[in-house]
């Protein structure tokens, strides 16, 4: 079993349509969406995570390509501007994944990528504004 995510754009006619449900029906995927900005009859975007095995998914993916949904491997993530930051740990302990951590004994802010969730909860808490997400 593998977990990948994925950055899927919609064309406006595909908006709505049900994808998680037919990647769990009819390709046994697991799917995790941790971004969505859809709208009804616009492009829209989807962070999605999806697990299972290689063979799911990559029939899971020609599915999605099939229906006129573009796929990438996602690259979103989250900014930090070491200027600002003043390294306070405030976001780390709304970080509730533990993606944000402080290195112990030393005053450095540690970000792992396959923990983070997107929620953005360490770029509201940030008192300076030093947390930024790229989606
Ligand atoms: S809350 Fe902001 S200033 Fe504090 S450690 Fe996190 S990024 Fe740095
Ligand atoms: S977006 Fe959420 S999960 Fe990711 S680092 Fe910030 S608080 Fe943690």
């Amino acid at each position: 079993m593998a977990r990948r995510r994925l950055d899927l754009t919609f064309p406006p006619r595909q908006a709505t349509k049900a994808i998680t449900y037919h990647l769990v029906k009819d390709f046994d995927l697991v799917p995790n969406i941790l971004r969505a900005q859809i709208q009804p009859a616009q492009e829209g975007r989807m962070l999605l995570e999806l697990t299972g095995s290689a063979e799911q998914f990559e029939a899971g993916v020609a599915f999605l390509r099939a229906e006129g949904i573009g796929v990438r491997e996602a690259a979103s993530d989250i900014c930090l501007d070491d200027e600002r930051c003043v390294v306070c740990g405030l976001c780390t302990a709304v970080c509730r994944p533990g993606a944000l951590t402080l290195a112990e004994g030393t005053a450095e802010l540690v970000f792992d990528k396959d923990k983070c969730v997107y929620c953005e909860a360490c770029v509201v808490a940030c008192p300076r504004r030093a947390v930024t997400l790229r989606f």
